[in-house]
């Protein structure tokens, strides 16, 4: 029987738990469905775009060694998938749908109305966790419920891992051909700007190459590393996870294969950066108990109260790298250039967009979103509420980053900030953090936009009288200029 494989996030053949269980259950035919207005509703950046595209590119060579008809087929927006694919299916004769569960709202709707029209047709639907170690819901605190604080979390799930977490997928192996080829030329019609290749190469043995790389190089040590972004300290990693050219289980279960407990500093650097998968999928599980947090919505429903500016003219000063504060500026145009950000620098721009400039964390969430490669809904919206302090365990509303003292600690001798922003090459270590009013007339860089001492004394003080109304006008007086 025919065995219809749906791919959406899961642009991968190993370790795919829907592909191998629909290998084994039949003959296989594989379906992606191009959603370019979803795609525009959901701000995924063109770099995402451009990763995909050339990801289902090398996907449809892989399926094609495995003697598996590969289609792409237009389907503007989610709510026309079930249609599409009950006709393919219908055509084909399939038997069944296996996919990859996705938790997004809009995604778990649409999924919903496939798996109803599947089952009208008297057609099998199954579906499998593929994008996190451990399906959500099976890591609940002595209550049953979810957690809402990390710390917690990770020790539970370090512990349930070794006995549920989720095995590596078997490695599909070439099935009998069928008399039909693949058909992917609507890929060919998306126009995309061809410049994120060189930052992005796409397949899954890039990913594959990157993680080794890392484990070889920078994993022992990650926990000294990791905070500074001049230093190669991270995977890079999230554009291939985002797009499920790797999983997270690929990642865990290779570094758990070749760490040595024996050496501390190894130990220290694995464990740290399973803490960083962790956190992705504790973003994950929280979102399939919280769909609030898909409608715009903050965890902590009280900082919906609160003041957010919506000034557009300090907004497009943030957005475009001009704000006068060099590690901001430095961060938001790495953003704008390369499609990435390093997690020091998007934890300190999305700090100063929410407490100096008191900036909605909606709008940094969507900017993001909108230029990140590895845009992912739930990392994104977990770190924007966590830097705004709405979130679940959030950064306490009254510990805010200076960017200065950042930049000194984290970027020592302005390495990182001297590669995007060439202007202030000439500036020494001491200066290039802070230039004086000199200096910053001399290279025609922009006057900080905000006081720094004032505006974090602000934020704290409307955080602080969340529940008294006569205080929001407090916001006006905050020196603000673009
Ligand atoms: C405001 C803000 C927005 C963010 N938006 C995204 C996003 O859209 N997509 C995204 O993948 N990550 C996001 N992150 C998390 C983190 O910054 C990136 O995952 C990380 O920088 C990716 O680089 P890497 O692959 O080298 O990470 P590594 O340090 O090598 O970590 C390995 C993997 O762990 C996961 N990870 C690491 N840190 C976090 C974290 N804090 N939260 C959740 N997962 C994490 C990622 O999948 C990452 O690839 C955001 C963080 C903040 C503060």
């Amino acid at each position: 029987m025919i065995q219809l494989m749906w791919f959406r996030n899961d642009l991968r053949i190993h370790d795919n738990p829907a592909l191998a269980e629909a290998m084994k259950s039949g003959t296989v035919v594989a379906i992606y469905l191009l959603a370019e207005g979803q795609w525009d509703n959901h701000c995924v950046s063109e770099a995402k775009r451009s990763l995909i595209v050339r990801q289902l590119h090398t996907l449809a060579e892989q399926l094609n060694n495995l003697n598996i008809p590969f289609f792409v087929k237009q389907c503007e927006f989610f709510d026309e998938s079930s249609k599409v694919l009950i006709d393919f299916a219908l055509d084909l004769k399939a038997e069944s749908v296996f996919f990859n569960q996705e938790y997004e709202l809009n995604e778990s709707v649409r999924d919903k109305q496939v798996s109803k029209h599947f089952m009208i047709h008297g057609k099998k639907v199954f579906s499998y966790h593929d994008s996190c170690m451990i399906p959500p819901g099976q890591v609940l605190n002595k209550s049953n419920q979810p957690y809402k604080v990390f710390t917690p979390f990770k020790q539970a799930f370090l512990y349930e891992y070794y006995d549920q977490g989720r095995p590596l997928s078997p490695v599909p192996s070439p099935q009998r051909s069928l008399p039909m080829s693949s058909s992917i030329e609507l890929l060919s019609e998306i126009k995309l700007n061809n410049t994120w290749d060189k930052y992005w190469p796409c397949g899954e043995n890039e990913a594959h190459e990157r993680l080794d790389r890392f484990v070889e190089t920078s994993l022992s040590r990650y926990h000294k590393d990791r905070d500074f972004p001049a230093l190669p300290g991270t995977s890079t990693l999230s554009p291939y996870l985002s797009i499920g050219a790797i999983s997270t289980t690929q990642c865990m279960r290779t570094i758990m294969s070749r760490s040595d407990s024996k050496v501390e500093s190894i130990c220290k650097g694995t464990s740290d950066w399973m803490g960083e998968l962790i956190w992705r999928e504790f973003y994950r599980h929280l979102l399939v108990f919280n769909h609030q947090l898909c409608m715009h919505k903050p965890f902590k429903p009280e900082t919906d109260n609160l003041p957010w500016k919506h000034n557009t003219k300090v907004f497009e000063a943030w957005c475009e790298g001009r704000t006068g504060f060099p590690i901001v500026d430095a961060a938001m145009r790495q953003l704008k250039t390369t499609g990435w950000m390093h997690n020091r620098l998007r934890m300190i721009v999305s700090m100063f967009l929410t407490k100096n400039l008191f900036i909605d964390w909606r709008w940094g969430e969507q900017y993001f979103m909108a230029n990140l490669v590895d845009g992912d809904f739930a990392s994104n919206n977990g770190g924007w509420q966590w830097s705004a302090s709405t979130g679940v365990d959030a950064a306490p509303y009254f510990r805010i980053f200076n960017p200065i003292r950042q930049s000194q600690k984290f970027d020592p001798d302005g390495k990182f900030i001297k590669a995007f922003l060439p202007e202030l090459r000439s500036l020494d270590s001491k200066d290039i953090h802070e230039p004086t009013s000199f200096q910053i007339r001399a290279l025609n860089y922009p006057e900080p936009i905000v006081h720094l001492a004032d505006s974090a004394k602000r934020a704290k003080h409307l955080f602080r009288s969340l529940n008294n109304h006569n205080e929001s006008s407090f916001l006006d007086e905050v020196d603000i200029s673009a």
